[in-house]
Formats: structure tokens, sequence, C-alpha cells
């Protein structure tokens, strides 16, 4: 057989290293010599190895994938990447938890991230989403307070039940979600079993320039599987990486877990008459005011050649919409247009958009005069012009991609949130009745079993919060907690 021929091992400037097993010592007994830059660069370079992990989202599995569109959807909006039935996008998916660093386990009780980068041919759209529909607040300005709440007790360094419900108790339009969160969908079996949102109200724009509010659905063809409490905790403890492990082997199979895309529309006029602001990200859309229509098929078919390079340092942001897709004003939309790109900076520097998994595909799609800043490494624009307007050739703005105007009207002010009222209990009442038995059993086992850990003043106010949803809701957790 021929012996395959390995390359040399060199320092990071490509000179060849002699040894990789013994350092350059003065004697057969030490001490170690400063000359030896090959032992002080592999030192230097393990120890910045770790780059910040993201504050929230710290845990995923990801894999490449491609998007098929199955329904013309034309009439709505004129994004390329639905314009044809049969058309294929390149997309990569990444799925995480919310709260546990980046070591956590995956089969806890946690929102999961659904995060979709397409790579259409204007450019990369982002669909940086969860699965589930709602969000536990619907402005921005709570949100470090709500994931604080979340994360560390600052005393004990573990995480809390009473900061969490503490939270809820006084945020009564989180009850939406803390009901879904708490229900039999709170611990997914794995990613290819939970559905993914959008979540947040966006825009389409059609080729008449026409304007329609849009919300994404991805259903899970594979069907929606759950673990419940006792089981996930006990693989918690026995494989923390059962969701990572779970996707990357599927795909390895060729068992490609699908999802179908379908939207909800709503013509721009109708926002102003819809029943609630259709723009408040802790509620959903009723699907028999804006049924589902089917998009096309999202599948994950390719696992990342290496999860730093792929996965850790893909960075979605909801800031990347594509022509014919725009944002909407919800609140929550508008801040993440910041927040995420602003995370990135801070991660991975001013140049992350440059990191392969993060350009666009298709050729001379990024043309900007963003110049220098830290690791540009591709050829930095070349000789060609760094400023705008300029003789040279350099790329123009091209007014045909302006959005059609959107009238905003009213008073700059902070509007106060009404707390507690009853709007924020229909959907979450909505949701506890149309549960099955078993479902609503589940969800309060679920729930007692996290606020019986939690002082009683506090779990007062979460009773009167599930009797406003449901009175039964309300009593079954009384109840629940009585017995204990
Ligand atoms: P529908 O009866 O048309 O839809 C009910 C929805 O609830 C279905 O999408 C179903 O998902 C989903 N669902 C069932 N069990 C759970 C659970 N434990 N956690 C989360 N979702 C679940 O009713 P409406 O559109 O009028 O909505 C009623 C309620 O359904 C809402 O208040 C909301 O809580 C919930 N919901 C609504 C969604 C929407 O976009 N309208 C989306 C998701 C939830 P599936 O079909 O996959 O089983």
């Amino acid at each position: 057989m021929k012996k395959k021929i390995r390359k040399t091992l060199t320092t990071a400037a490509g000179i060849p290293v002699p040894d990789n097993q013994t350092s350059l010592t003065a004697g057969k007994r030490g001490p170690t010599l400063l000359q030896d830059h090959y032992l002080l660069e592999k030192l230097a370079h393990f120890n910045r190895e770790r780059i910040p992990e993201r504050v929230v989202h710290a845990k995923a599995a990801g894999a490449h994938g491609t998007f098929t569109v199955t329904n013309d959807i034309t009439k709505y909006t004129k994004t390329r990447i639905f314009s044809k039935v049969g058309k294929q996008t390149e997309m990569i998916g990444r799925f995480s938890t919310v709260a546990g660093e980046k070591g956590s386990a995956d089969t806890v009780r946690d929102v999961r991230g659904f995060a979709l980068k397409f790579y259409t041919e204007e450019g990369n759209w982002d669909l940086v989403g969860n699965n589930t529909p709602v969000f536990f607040i619907r402005d921005a300005i709570k949100f470090p307070d709500f994931i604080h709440s979340q994360k560390r007790d600052p005393q004990t360094n573990r995480r809390s039940d009473t900061m969490q419900w503490d939270f809820w108790s006084q945020v009564p339009e989180s009850l939406h979600q803390v009901t879904i969160l708490f229900s039999d969908r709170g611990i997914p079996k794995g990613i290819p079993y939970m559905n993914g949102y959008g979540s947040h109200t966006f825009s389409f724009i059609n080729a008449e320039n026409e304007r329609f509010w849009v919300k994404f659905h991805f259903k899970t063809q594979q069907g929606i599987q759950c673990f419940r409490q006792k089981e996930a905790d006990t693989i918690a403890g026995e494989d923390p990486d059962y969701h990572t492990g779970q996707l990357f082997e599927a795909i390895e199979r060729k068992e490609f877990p699908r999802w179908t895309l379908k939207v909800q529309i709503m013509p721009e006029k109708e926002a102003d008459e819809y029943k609630f602001n259709p723009f408040d990200l802790t509620k959903v859309w009723s699907h028999k005011d804006y049924p589902l229509i089917e998009v096309g098929i999202l599948e994950l078919n390719r696992n990342p050649i290496n999860y730093f390079a792929e996965i850790e340092q893909a960075a979605f942001s909801p800031s990347n919409v594509v022509p014919g897709i725009s944002f909407s004003p919800d609140k929550m939309l508008q801040a993440r247009i910041f927040s995420y790109t602003d995370a990135h900076r801070y991660r991975l520097g001013v140049n992350y958009e440059r990191i392969p998994v993060n350009l666009p595909k298709a050729a001379n799609v990024a043309n900007t005069y963003q110049r220098d800043g830290f690791m540009r490494c591709d050829d930095n624009g070349g000789p060609g012009p760094n400023y705008e307007p300029n003789s040279f050739d350099g790329p123009v703005e091209d007014p045909d991609y302006n959005e059609p105007p959107l009238k905003i009207s009213g008073s700059a002010d902070r509007y106060e949130q009404k707390r507690g009222v009853d709007e924020d209990y229909i959907q979450p009442g909505d949701l506890y009745r149309l549960m099955s038995e078993d479902q609503q059993d589940q969800l309060i086992s679920n729930i007692v079993g996290s606020l019986k850990k939690v002082p009683v003043e506090i779990q007062k106010k979460m009773i009167v919060h599930f009797s406003k949803a449901d009175k039964s809701y309300g009593e079954r957790v009384a109840e629940g907690l009585k017995s204990l």
C-alpha cells in the first residue's frame, strides 16, 4: 500500500516544526528556554481559543440545508428566494437553548432558538426565531432584566426559580409564553421534533410595492415530540449533548429533518382595525383570522465540517432582511435589529460578516465601502475607491430598492404598558382550553414542580394570573401547591 504523504507541521507563519512533543530546555532537567517560540505560540494561541460566549443562546447545534419553494406567493412578495415554485436556496440553521451556558444540558425546560440564514442572490436573509410563536415581553427595555432573572443568582451563582417567578409574576404579558414553556412542548425530544416561528410580525413587499404584514411558521414534518420532565432530567445527566448528537447523527444517516414553511398574511391596512396590536410579540394572530398559507420546505441535509468555523462563528441578525421582506413596528424586533449586530461586533469583531459562513454565497453581492478594522482577512476592497460618490466605478445605490413609505403617527412618549389588562390573559386562556386533559395535567405538574420552590407571596401573585386566564388553570395550580 502506498504510504500517504503527510504534511509537515509548521508554526502559524509556516515554519517547519522539528519537535511537537519536547520543549527546548537548558540541559536535561530544564529550565525551558524562552527561545522556544513554537512552545510560546502554542500556549498563547490556546489561551485565546475561547471567544465571548453569547449572553443568550450560547448552547447550540447547527447544520446546513436547502429551502425549496412549493407554492407561489409572489402576489405578496417580490423576494427572490420565493420567486418560483421549485427554486432552491442554500441555508444554514442554528438551534439553541436560551439561558444555559455553552456546556449546559440540551434537555432542559427552555425556549429554543431557531435561527436561519438563507443565502439568497440579493444578500443573506436571517430569520432569527424561536420554537414558540410568542415571547415573554413586548418591550425590549425589559430584556436585560428578564434574562438576568433566568440566569444565575448574583450571590449563590445558581439558577433560581424565585428570580424567574418573581419577574413573571410582575410582568403579566409573560403568561402566554410561560404557559407554552411549562406545557408539554417545553422540552422537545429533539431539534427535528419542534416547530420554528419567526415570532415577530415582519412585512412582505410585492412587485407593485404593496406591503403586507407576515408571520412565519416552520411546521415540523417529523411531528411534535416532547420529553416529560423526568425523562429529560435523566437524559440531561446521562448525555447533556443529547439534542446536538441526535441532529448530527440523523443527518449522517441521511435522515434529513424537514419543516414546511407557512405564512400568515395580513393586508397592511387591516393592522389598524385588528382586535389587538398585531405587532405585540406576546400574542399570536389567530389561525381562523389569518389561515396558514404554504410556501415551501426547509431541509437540513449537511453537517458542519468544523463546528467553530460554521456554527459558533455563524452570526444571525434580524437586521438581515432582503428586498421583498422587511420589518414592522414591533418594538422587540426594532431593538433586536440593533442588539444582534452589536453582539456580533463584540463577539466576533467588526468584520464578522466577512467570516466565510456569514458571507453571501452569490458572486459580487457584498459591495461596501467598509475598510480595515480588526481581522480584515479578504482583499479589503483591493485598489478600488474607498469613498462614495466617486468617479472610479465604485458601487452605487439603487433607488429601486426603496420600500413604500410607512405611515407612522403619534407623539413621542413612553406609553405606559398597562399591566394585567384582560387582553394579556385571553391567549394564555385559549391555549389552556385547547390542551387535552393530559396536556393540562402536565402543565399543572410542571408549574407546581417549579413554583413550589418560591416564596408564598410570589406563588399567590401567579395564581391570580393563572386564574385570570382560566379559572380552572388557577384553581388547579393552587390545589397542586396545597397538596404538597
Ligand atoms: P388554532 O386551534 O388554530 O391553533 C392552535 C395552535 O396551538 C396550533 O398551532 C397548535 O400547534 C398549537 N399548540 C397546541 N398545543 C400547544 C402547546 N402546548 N404549546 C404551544 N402551542 C400549542 O388556534 P388559534 O390560532 O386561535 O390560537 C389559539 C392558541 O393557540 C393561541 O392562544 C396560542 O396560545 C396557540 N398557538 C397559536 C398559534 C397561531 O399562530 N395562531 C401558533 C402556536 C400556538 P400544532 O398545530 O403544531 O399542533
